[in-house]
């Protein structure tokens, strides 16, 4: 999950990282008094949106009064960067900014290591720079163990060509920003600028950092950085129901039990699919092992709630939870959901328990169900329905 700037200021700020002090703004009128609360002097509005390149497209603007501020938040919000619609602002106290740099830490996956990146040029493009001038941005491998303390931040700030004075100032910065990335289990943090102000402090400017979401069991604070607003309502919700759910942009929803299981069935669907004009998978979900009721009726609720979708197809795999108590859970998801399921499933059952399994669908005899026995005949099944509908 990427965060917007102004909440990766916030975090730098809770990892004692030098920031200046802001406000975040939705209207010009908050921005005026968001402007007034900084000691109504210069102050810098800026666009928050998840995409970089904001300066060079208008996003980021100088106020020298709180009613000026107002009239440059006036002209932000709602501003287009790369197809991001501005919604809100943040108004950051004005910096005296004497040289700008460049510092990231990143999961370097081709390497399986962690990875600083640093340069005396920042502000600027630095995918411009990287590939112009490589030797100005230093890449140093950082140890997933023992991290960026002092001596690796001086290996840094050295490596990126500093002088002495100021590889002293950017030490305790760098650890911090260490601090952000492993304390919040972020897969990036990237600050550009981070710049020298005159009075010769090191303060990051910018703030761009994502969030492993697989560590979001550890973070209950970090629920709240979610942008709810930007989020897809199915997989909103298909969150709040604990599913693992994927949307995808075809017309045949899918449920199984097990990733592996679920994956294979994208690639015989979208195959099927071929035959039938096309039609492809129209989402990933996963009931996993235990599949009650409960859960095959919120993941078919979750499916049959997108409109896209014309059949659906249920492929489980009994193990543990054997085919009986999956088809039960179908016959009772159907019950549960009444009149609010409407498009046909196709079934495949197989495994532990699979004649009890198919017979307790057969004696329910539900219209919308068909059931195959196999996979591929399944998937094709579903696709010709998909097709005709
Ligand atoms: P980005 O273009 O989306 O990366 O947005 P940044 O936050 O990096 O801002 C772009 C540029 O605006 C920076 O490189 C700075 O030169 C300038 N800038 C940002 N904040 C301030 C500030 O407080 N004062 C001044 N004078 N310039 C700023
Ligand atoms: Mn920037």
């Amino acid at each position: 999950m990427d965060l917007f700037e102004y909440q990766a200021r916030d975090l730098f700020e809770e990892h004692g990282v030098p920031v200046l002090r802001a406000k975040v703004a939705d209207t010009p009128e908050d921005a005026k008094k968001g402007a007034e609360e900084l000691g109504g002097g210069t102050v810098v509005v800026k666009s928050q949106v998840k995409i970089g390149g904001r300066g060079k497209a208008g996003g980021v603007k100088l106020a020298h009064s709180p009613d000026e501020a107002a009239q440059r938040a006036d002209e932000i919000l709602g501003l287009d960067i790369k197809g991001h619609v501005t919604k809100r602002v943040m108004i950051a106290e004005g910096a005296d900014i004497a040289e700008e740099y460049y510092f990231s830490i990143l999961l370097d996956r081709a390497n399986r290591t962690y990875l600083a990146m640093c340069s005396k040029e920042g502000g600027m493009d630095i995918e411009e720079l990287a590939v112009e001038r490589p030797e100005a941005l230093a890449k140093v491998a950082v140890n997933a163990l023992t991290g960026i303390d002092d001596a690796k931040a001086r290996e840094i700030a050295e490596t990126a060509g500093f002088d002495a004075e100021t590889t002293d100032k950017l030490i305790p910065v760098l650890v911090k920003l260490w601090d952000v990335f492993q304390g919040e289990d972020a897969t990036l943090v990237e600050v550009n600028p981070l710049v020298k102000t005159g009075a010769g402090d090191i303060v990051a400017l910018d703030g761009k950092v994502s969030i492993d979401e697989n560590a979001e069991f550890r973070h209950e604070d970090h629920a709240g950085l979610r942008d709810i607003d930007a989020e897809d309502p199915l997989e909103l919700k298909a969150k709040q129901l604990d599913l693992n759910y994927v949307k995808l942009d075809g017309e045949v929803g899918i449920i199984g039990n097990g990733a592996g299981l679920v994956m294979s069935t994208l690639d015989v669907v979208a195959y099927a699919g071929e035959g039938h004009g096309g039609v492809k998978p129209a989402n990933f979900l996963d009931i996993g092992g235990g599949a009650s009721a409960e859960v095959m009726a919120n993941g078919l609720d979750v499916i049959l709630g997108d409109d896209q979708v014309k059949s659906v197809f249920v492929n489980v795999f009994g193990g543990i939870t054997a085919c009986d108590a999956v088809a039960d859970g179908i016959v009772k998801a159907l019950q549960i959901l009444g009149d609010s399921a409407s498009k046909p499933l196709v079934v495949r059952l197989d495994g532990n328990n699979v004649e009890e399994g198919r017979r307790i669908l057969d004696e329910a005899n539900h219209p919308l169900v068909t059931q195959i026995d196999t996979m591929d005949g399944g998937a094709d099944k579903a696709a010709e329905l998909a097709a005709s509908r």
